[in-house]
């Protein structure tokens, strides 16, 4: 039973250990902490809150989430965000975008449940049907691809924002993709940060550092996370990374050996299918590279 002075909300920015809580009841947002070694919150996280004050609060508890998207490194652990819809991926023509890591985070959200789809940003760059052909892969897998310019406000308005309606989307993307002109086409909230901000500084640059829930105009809430240059998934076990390769399935049921790793068994359906074109290569090498990095970690 809640504490009948604690008050529930949602987590909707969080800053290092700090955090801002939306209360149900009101809509007032809080400053929160947590006490003692309490940590691993995320934005849209669900939260008892125990007031202190007009402006700030103690979470106390954490209710259980549908779902985590994170990735991690053998250090520690970056929570993206809690209990998502969808997984938004910006890419662009340029800079160009790594294949790496957009495999990866498609794994990530492949073994959380979370469906994904991919914005092909800049599709005013000659680029751009070139770097739509790198996305064969994804798309075949059955990852929606919308090509767009995010400096079209009516474009994204008419294109994209129907497909984030009363729903709560994670936007992710490497630096210079365009993420921050895209938040801003979508969200007149962020418009408005991003201008604080760069006047506070004196600025025209707005970086995020920290993670923040934007509730859309149109009904649904967009979370902006910050750039990633690396994608861990050193909390994937063997089995959750290969439901992060749901093409691999069919495969799978074909091994020879139950517990058959698909990198060099005798029998392995996985490996067959490889050889004959079922199954991408850069799939299967990309499942080789998590699992090997993975491996590594968990010998030191
Ligand atoms: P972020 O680092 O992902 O937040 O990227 P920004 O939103 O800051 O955009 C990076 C650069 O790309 C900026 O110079 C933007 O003006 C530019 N940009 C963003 N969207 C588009 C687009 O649709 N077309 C073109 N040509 N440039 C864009």
């Amino acid at each position: 039973m809640p504490d009948i002075k604690t008050l529930s909300g949602r987590v909707v920015a969080a800053h290092g250990r700090h955090y801002r809580v939306a209360l149900d009841a009101t809509g007032q947002t809080r400053h929160c902490y947590t006490r003692g070694k309490k940590t691993g919150l995320a934005v849209g996280d669900r939260v008892l809150v125990l007031p202190e004050g007009q402006q700030e609060g103690v979470i106390t508890q954490t209710l259980p989430r549908r779902n985590l998207f994170y990735r991690s490194d053998a250090q520690r652990s970056k929570l993206f965000a809690a209990n998502i819809d969808q997984l938004l991926l910006i890419l662009a023509a340029e800079p160009v975008f790594s294949d790496d890591l957009l495999g990866r985070a498609l794994v990530a959200a492949g073994s959380a449940g979370i469906d994904a789809r991919i914005v092909l940003n800049k599709a005013d760059l000659p680029g751009t049907a070139a770097a739509r052909q790198r996305l064969a892969i994804p798309e075949a897998l059955g990852v929606p691809v919308l090509a767009l310019s995010a400096l079209d406000a009516a474009q994204v308005q008419r294109q994209l924002a129907p497909l984030l309606r009363n729903r709560c989307t994670l936007l992710l993307g490497q630096s210079g993709m365009g993420k921050s002109t895209l938040l801003n086409a979508l969200a007149p909230e962020a418009r408005a940060a991003t201008q604080s901000h760069s006047e506070a500084l004196g600025a025209g640059r707005h970086t995020t550092t920290d993670t923040r829930l934007y509730v859309l105009p149109g009904g649904g809430d967009l979370i902006d996370s910050p750039g990633f240059q690396a994608f861990g998934l050193q909390h994937l076990s063997p089995h959750d990374i290969e439901q992060g390769f749901p093409e691999f399935a069919p495969a799978i049921a074909q091994c020879r050996f139950y517990n058959c790793t698909h990198r060099h068994e005798p029998g392995c359906g996985v490996l067959a299918a490889v050889a004959d074109g079922r199954i991408a290569a850069e799939r299967h090498a990309l499942y080789q590279r998590i699992l090997a990095e993975n491996e590594a970690a968990s010998r030191y």
